[in-house]
C-alpha cells in the first residue's frame, strides 16, 4: 500500500489511535486518505502500529506477547 502521503510525525501522532481516532487526525492534518487506505483502517487493517521497514499498516499483534509482524513485507519486531 502507498502510504507515502504520511509523514513520519503523522504516524508518530497516529502511534496508539483507534481508527476513528486516525481518520480525524489525518482530515485534521490535511492529509487525504486513499480508498485503499479507508479500507485498510475500516477493516481493523489499523491498530495503532505501523512497520518500521515498508510503512504498511497490515500489522498483526501476537497475543502471547511475542510483539508485531507485518504482513506485507514480514518484518516482525517487539
Ligand atoms: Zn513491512
Amino acid at each position: 500500500m502507498d502510504n507515502s502521503n504520511f509523514t513520519p510525525e503523522f504516524l508518530e501522532k497516529a502511534k496508539g489511535k483507534t481508527a476513528e481516532e486516525l481518520i480525524a487526525l489525518a482530515q485534521g492534518e490535511g492529509i487525504e486518505l486513499s480508498d485503499e487506505q479507508l479500507k485498510a483502517i475500516a477493516g481493523g487493517g489499523w491498530n495503532g502500529h505501523h512497520c518500521d521497514r515498508c510503512g504498511s499498516w497490515d500489522v498483526s499483534f501476537f497475543v502471547h506477547g511475542e510483539g508485531y509482524r507485518c504482513n506485507e513485507c514480514g518484518y516482525s519486531w517487539q
